[in-house]
């Protein structure tokens, strides 16, 4: 509800978190009650009719508002974006087909779903035959309404179960699509946290489908609820979310902030993080850039299975952040992928197929990617000529007396052998098979006793 959601925000921005780092989240937040967060932000967004422009998209970002401090950007329809166009608004207020008896046999106030996305208007009268080749179904599952949309080709359409179809025997009926289709705005969200650097951790999320729960209000409510636990914090990154029409509204970003994106040295596009399947992650078209090696040793080290696949130019927006124009280093962190399960685009992707454990398993596994995002660094070794003498300094009696003693003396030993400002913390991690924290720890020790200086 709007009232414990808002007051929980203000506590999120309040002392209890105000300067913490990354790690401190980690080891503080109840994972478990985002993913319940998580899930009603859904539930609440769920009835809404998105599109990629219109009034559903704003009063999603509105919904968001309440939640983090995002800008809303209105960008005029016709606009030039590279080799694309803005397109013109699009806004449904009803429509429905009507029988002879006046009844409503397929109503959008039932499901949004029920109309192509982006239908011109319609009101008349037709034969079966005509508004049969209007009108789509799933003869496969046939309790379920597909979606589908027409964006960039002016046309009209419905969406039925198959049953529901097979029950239109009247030889007329009457078609109302209440829409309209005008030059006015293509809107989108932005907000950017700023850290202490101008380097960027992008997180950027399609926000332009309606009823369907996975794909992709599960990557809206990670994003939100993401975004507001890294406010208060203190972080070495700035960190900028973008809720964006899927396609256009990427491209639209990337022609308006095309200086901006050198500043991106990581990014994650959030989809279809709710479902009940493993974990995937799509690599970055640079295949081995460093978010691509840190989501990899997370999902090594969260102990459950996973799937890695390689960059394909289809997909969600890392379509456009990876052409090869820009080369962003930017994956996409999912759980099932778009098109692999049978839910996908129809209105059985609702609120039964996500779940609040699943959700809240992709949420700890973006903080993770995070955390040691933040904490991942180069370090030059300046006694690198034969070992330096740790018992001289002391660095024994630092870690004398532990139960962990010999592994963490055998962490120093390899962050002092590969610390030559080429291999990163997270590279001494996998190289040594220790603990990223381990390794962390050991230059943290280091550094304190003038043996490593960060480059
Ligand atoms: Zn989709």
């Amino acid at each position: 509800s709007f009232s414990s959601c808002h007051s929980r925000f203000l506590n999120y921005s309040g002392s209890e978190y105000r300067n913490m780092n990354t790690t401190e989240l980690k080891n503080s937040i109840d994972l478990k009650q985002v993913g319940k967060e998580m899930y009603s932000l859904i539930a609440e967004l769920y009835p809404i009719c998105r599109s990629i422009t219109g009034n559903g998209f704003r009063q999603t970002l509105h919904r968001l508002q309440r939640i983090i401090p995002l800008t809303i950007h209105e960008v005029p329809s016709g606009m030039q974006v590279f080799d694309w166009t803005v397109p013109k608004e699009w806004n449904i207020r009803d429509a429905y087909i009507k029988n002879s008896a006046g009844q409503r046999v397929v109503d959008f106030q039932k499901s949004n779903l029920h109309v192509v996305n982006y239908s011109v208007p319609i009101r008349k009268k037709m034969t079966s035959a005509e508004l049969k080749g209007h009108i789509f179904t799933l003869p496969d599952h046939p309790d379920w309404i597909p979606y589908r949309t027409s964006y960039y080709k002016e046309d009209w359409g419905f969406c039925l179960s198959h049953n529901q179809l097979a029950i239109l025997n009247d030889a007329e009926y009457e078609v109302c699509i209440d829409s309209s289709l005008k030059d006015v705005y293509l809107t989108y969200g932005e907000y950017y946290i700023k850290g202490s650097t101008q380097d960027e951790f992008l997180i950027s999320c399609h926000t332009c489908h309606p009823s369907l729960c996975n794909d992709n209000l599960s990557g809206i409510s990670l994003a939100a609820l993401l975004a507001r636990s890294l406010s208060p914090l203190s972080v070495r990154y700035s960190y900028r979310f973008l809720f964006i029409p899927g396609t256009i509204g990427s491209i639209t970003w990337l022609a308006l902030n095309e200086g901006i994106t050198a500043h991106i040295k990581n990014g994650l596009v959030v989809a279809c993080v709710g479902d009940p399947g493993k974990t995937t992650y799509k690599k970055s078209r640079q295949t081995d850039a460093g978010i691509d090696k840190t989501v990899l040793y997370v999902l090594k080290e969260s102990g459950r299975e996973y799937e890695v696949i390689d960059f394909h130019p289809y997909g969600y927006d890392e379509r456009q952040y990876c052409s090869p124009g820009f080369d962003l280093p930017v994956g996409c962190l999912m759980r099932t992928p778009h098109g692999r399960y049978p839910e996908y685009h129809t209105s059985a992707d609702n609120l039964s197929l996500v779940k609040p454990e699943f959700l809240e398993d992709s949420f700890s596994k973006y903080l993770a990617v995070i955390d040691i995002t933040e904490n991942n660094r180069r370090y030059v070794n300046q006694n690198p000529k034969c070992e330096p003498q740790l018992g001289k300094r002391g660095l024994y009696e630092t870690i004398g007396g532990r139960n962990d003693s010999a592994i963490r003396q055998l962490a120093m030993l390899w962050v002092l052998n590969l610390s030559d400002g080429h291999h990163s913390l997270l590279d001494i991690a996998e190289r040594s098979c220790l603990r990223f924290e381990l390794i962390q720890n050991a230059a943290e020790v280091l550094t304190k006793h003038d043996l490593l200086i960060e480059c």
